[in-house]
C-alpha cells in the first residue's frame, strides 16, 4: 500500500463526510493505493456514527475509537502504529487542511526522499490571538532545535514510514514530531507551503494551554534528548559547579574566622550563601545518582535505532 493516511479526530462530525470523499476523490484521481485511519479520541458527538456509516461506502476507512478523550498525540500515536502505508501523511479532521496537498506530499517523499516533510500554512486563517505566539514558538523551537521549519505544529505531514515506526507520540509531543525525527536520526526533513483554510464546522480544541504547556514540553523533550542516558552528565556537571562554589564560599570564610578572629561571621549574606549553593549542589549530585539508577532498569536504557547491517541478521526497522 502507499498511503496511509492518519486522522486524529475529536467531535468532528460535520466535517467528516466532506473529508472522507475529498481525500477518496484525490486519491482515485492518482490511481494510489491508500487506507484511511481515523482515530476518534473520544468523540461526545456522533463521530464515531458518522464513520460506521461512512465505511458502508469506503472500504480503504479504519477506524479506531478511544473510550475517553486521551488527546492528538495519543491519537496520532495509535495511528502511527495502525498505518501500513509506504508513505504516512496526517492531517486535521476539521477540514482546515487541503487533501489537495497529497499527490505532492507524496511525491516529496518518495522522489525527493525526505523523511519527513512538515506542511507550511503561510497564509494562515486563524484568530491573531493564535497567530502571534505561533509565530514566536517557532522561531524559539527553529533556534533550539536547529530545524529550518516554519511551522512545526502543522497537522498536515508526511512520513517515510521508517521515521512514525521509530518514534513514539508520548504527552503533548505532536508539536514536536520533527524535533523528535531529527534527534532519532532522520535528517531530511523538508517543508512545503500548503493551503489552510478557515475551520468551516465545529470550534477548536486547544486553548491558551498550549503556549505554557508547548515551551515546557519544549524543554522536556531538549532534556531527554540530550540526557536520559546519561543524566549524571547534566545534574553532576551543576552538582560540582554549585558544591564547588559553596566550599570555597565556607571555606573562606572559616578561615577568616580562625585565623584572623573576624566576628559576626554568621550574619553575613555570604555566609547563607555559602550554605545554600552547597546544600543545592548535593542535591544535584543526589538526583543525579537517582536518576542514573533509574536508567539502569529502564527498558530502553540500550535500545537504538539500527538503520542497516552487514553480515548479520538484517532485523530492519521497516
Ligand atoms: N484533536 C484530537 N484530540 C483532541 C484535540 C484535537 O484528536 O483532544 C484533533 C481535532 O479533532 C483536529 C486536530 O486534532 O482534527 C486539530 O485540532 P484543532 O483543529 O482543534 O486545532 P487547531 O487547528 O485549532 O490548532
Ligand atoms: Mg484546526
Amino acid at each position: 500500500m502507499q498511503i496511509s493516511v492518519v486522522i486524529p479526530l475529536f467531535n468532528e462530525a460535520e466535517s467528516l463526510p466532506e473529508l472522507v470523499s475529498w481525500i477518496d476523490i484525490v486519491m482515485k484521481r492518482n490511481q494510489f493505493t491508500y487506507e484511511m485511519v481515523l482515530v476518534d479520541d473520544g468523540s461526545t458527538d456522533d463521530s464515531w456514527q458518522v464513520i460506521r456509516q461512512l465505511r458502508q461506502s469506503y472500504i480503504s476507512i479504519k477506524a479506531i475509537r478511544f473510550k475517553r478523550n486521551y488527546g492528538k498525540s495519543a491519537a496520532l500515536n495509535e495511528g502511527f502504529i495502525a498505518a501500513s502505508g509506504d508513505v504516512v501523511i496526517t492531517m486535521d479532521a476539521d477540514l482546515q487542511d487541503s487533501p489537495d496537498e497529497i499527490p505532492e506530499l507524496y511525491r516529496m517523499i518518495v522522489e525527493d526522499k525526505y523523511d519527513l516533510v512538515s506542511g507550511w500554512k503561510k497564509k494562515r486563517y486563524d484568530p491573531i490571538s493564535k497567530t502571534i505566539p505561533t509565530k514566536l514558538y517557532n522561531a524559539v523551537t527553529r533556534r533550539i532545535s536547529g530545524i529550518k521549519l516554519h511551522d512545526f505544529n502543522c497537522g498536515l505531514k508526511a512520513y517515510d514510514r521508517k521515521v512514525v515506526k521509530s518514534i513514539e507520540v508520548i504527552g503533548e509531543m505532536h508539536r514536536y514530531i520533527p524535533v523528535m525525527a531529527k534527534w532519532a536520526g532522520f535528517r531530511r526533513i523538508g517543508e512545503k507551503v500548503v493551503q489552510h483554510r478557515e475551520r468551516k464546522y465545529g470550534v477548536t480544541k486547544f486553548g491558551l494551554g498550549r503556549f505554557i504547556n508547548g515551551p515546557l514540553d519544549l524543554l522536556s523533550i531538549i532534556f531527554v534528548s540530550r540526557f536520559s542516558k546519561k543524566p549524571m552528565h547534566f545534574f553532576g556537571l551543576f552538582g560540582s559547579l554549585f558544591i564547588f562554589l559553596g566550599f570555597v564560599i565556607l571555606f573562606i570564610l572559616s578561615f577568616q574566622k580562625l585565623f584572623f578572629d573576624v566576628s559576626g561571621i554568621a550574619s553575613r549574606p555570604l555566609f547563607y550563601f555559602g550554605i545554600l549553593t552547597f546544600i543545592v549542589g548535593t542535591q544535584f549530585f543526589t538526583t543525579g545518582f537517582l536518576a542514573e539508577m533509574a536508567l539502569r532498569q529502564a527498558p530502553t536504557r540500550n535500545q537504538y535505532l539500527v538503520d542497516e547491517k552487514i553480515g548479520l541478521d538484517a532485523n530492519m526497522i521497516d
